[in-house]
């Protein structure tokens, strides 16, 4: 079964893909071995939440994604490759299709460097080795994205969240050919 999105990783970047494109009605696959770093934060920085767990966060974006449709598989990516329709993922468990990838990957550029997609090295502190992306999300391989902190963003929920949206919008568009917005109104 083919995937309009496949996003690897369920951090804040990648979840967050994910709700944006399944609430656009492409139908969504996340991939996600569960080592987010962002399981290990207490977070008071994150605009409009006062205060809020790392372990709920991931949690509770992951629903918010689940709520529109968004497929979770648990399991590691291992392998990325050009099919005619797009790109396979290889997993420890399967192989799945989808027209785009987004990599949102965390600190792990393993997938990354083993598709031979372009890194370069990290400007954020600790952070050694991201993607290189351009400002749109674009990795070397077209149709291959990269959201967060592999993408080489400041490393805070907030940053890595917005950009998992801003990557996510912009496959939306390239996939309906049209630039898009989702804006729900506020019921009187
Ligand atoms: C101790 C600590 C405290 C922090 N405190 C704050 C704070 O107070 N405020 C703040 O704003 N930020 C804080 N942060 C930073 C914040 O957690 C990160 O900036 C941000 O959330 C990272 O988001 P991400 O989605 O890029 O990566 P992650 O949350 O790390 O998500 C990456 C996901 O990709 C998955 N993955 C990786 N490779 C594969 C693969 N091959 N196959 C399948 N899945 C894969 C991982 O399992 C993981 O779930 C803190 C971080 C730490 C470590």
């Amino acid at each position: 079964m083919a995937y309009d999105v496949i996003v690897i990783g369920a951090g804040p970047a990648g979840a967050s893909a994910a709700l944006f494109t399944s609430k656009a009605g492409k139908k969504t696959l996340v991939i996600d071995n569960d080592q987010s770093v962002t399981k290990r934060a207490w977070i008071e920085n994150h605009y409009g939440v006062a205060e809020i767990s790392g372990p709920d966060l991931v949690e509770i974006g992951k629903k918010q994604a689940a709520k529109f449709g968004t497929e979770f598989v648990q399991g590691k990516a291992t392998g990325l490759s050009s099919v005619e329709a797009g790109f396979q993922v290889t997993t420890e468990n399967g192989t799945y299709e989808g027209t785009h990838v987004i990599l949102a990957t965390g600190l792990s550029v393993e997938l990354a460097e083993a598709s031979g997609i372009q890194t370069k090295p990290g400007t954020e502190p600790r952070i050694k080795t991201v993607v290189d992306a351009d400002a749109q999300g674009n990795t070397s391989l077209k149709g291959v994205w990269a959201a967060g902190t592999i993408a080489g963003v400041s490393m805070h929920t907030i940053v890595t969240a917005g950009d998992g949206a801003k990557v996510a919008i912009n496959v939306i568009s390239e996939l309906n050919g049209t630039r898009y917005v989702d804006h729900d109104v506020l019921k009187s």
